[in-house]
């Protein structure tokens, strides 16, 4: 038996890549989007009465990891890359159906549009449908995780100066807080978890429309090297 869905939208996001791109929403709240409805959804009434609600968990599809073969395991990266799990015991991006859920900071709601932060989207992603967050069904204060029991570790991340002029000159132009954004992913620690990079190896990452290069001078520590225009 199959069914038919269709994206009700499309989110225009700060990540143009999946790399550097945190493992799950409100990890990084300068990550910013804009959700763009299609029609018949892009009326005014459809998002009537949603400027009530603060945050929305949003159905999307993983549109760049879609797969034919369903996998029953995976290697979560959250657990180094080495150790298999049941899918259904993860929050990968392969997984049956390929559907993915965030929840988001709704900033602001426009007929058509929802600007929406706080996300852990690629660009172009279709989101399926928009349900509001609903504080006293989704907190469950008794709620455990052992996989997953807290947030990841941070790193520090430092700047050469002029790095952080390049990005505090873009935030300007973009009107967007890249300088938080780049330091709330880079914290995060994007690398593979095997990899164990010497001082010399530069990693990149496209943010809005920059690219940015960093390298790591020590372990658990990360300094950007340069911020500029992609392309
Ligand atoms: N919060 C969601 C969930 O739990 O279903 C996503 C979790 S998933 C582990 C997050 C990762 O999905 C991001 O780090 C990014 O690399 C990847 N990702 C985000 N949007 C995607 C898309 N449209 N297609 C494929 N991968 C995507």
């Amino acid at each position: 038996m199959s069914y038919q869905v269709s994206p009700v939208g499309f989110v225009r996001s700060c990540f143009k890549e999946k790399f550097a791109i945190p493992r799950q929403p409100q990890l990084a709240p300068a990550a910013r989007g804009v959700l763009e409805l299609v029609a018949p959804f892009d009326q005014g009434e459809a998002v009537q009465g949603l400027e009530q609600v603060s945050h929305v968990w949003l159905l999307f599809l993983f549109h760049q990891a879609l797969e034919d073969k369903p996998r029953l395991k995976v290697r979560p990266p959250r657990l180094g890359g080495n150790t298999s799990m049941g899918v259904f015991a993860t929050r990968a991006t392969h997984r049956p159906n390929g559907i993915g859920q965030s929840v988001v900071k709704l900033d602001k709601v426009e007929p058509g549009r929802l600007w929406i932060s706080g996300i852990d989207l690629l660009d172009g992603t279709p989101v399926l449908d928009i349900k509001p967050y609903v504080p006293y069904a989704d907190i469950i204060d008794s709620a455990t995780n052992s996989i997953a029991s807290s947030a990841p570790q941070l790193i520090a991340v430092q700047w050469l100066k002029t790095a952080l002029q390049q990005a505090q000159g873009h935030a300007q132009r973009l009107d967007e807080p890249l300088v938080e954004l780049i330091e709330q992913c880079l914290a995060q620690d994007p690398r593979p978890a095997y990899q164990v990079p010497t001082s010399e190896r530069e990693y990149g990452a496209q943010f809005w429309d920059v690219d940015v290069r960093w390298h790591y001078p020590e372990p658990g520590m990360i300094c950007v090297l340069e911020v500029v225009c992609a392309n």
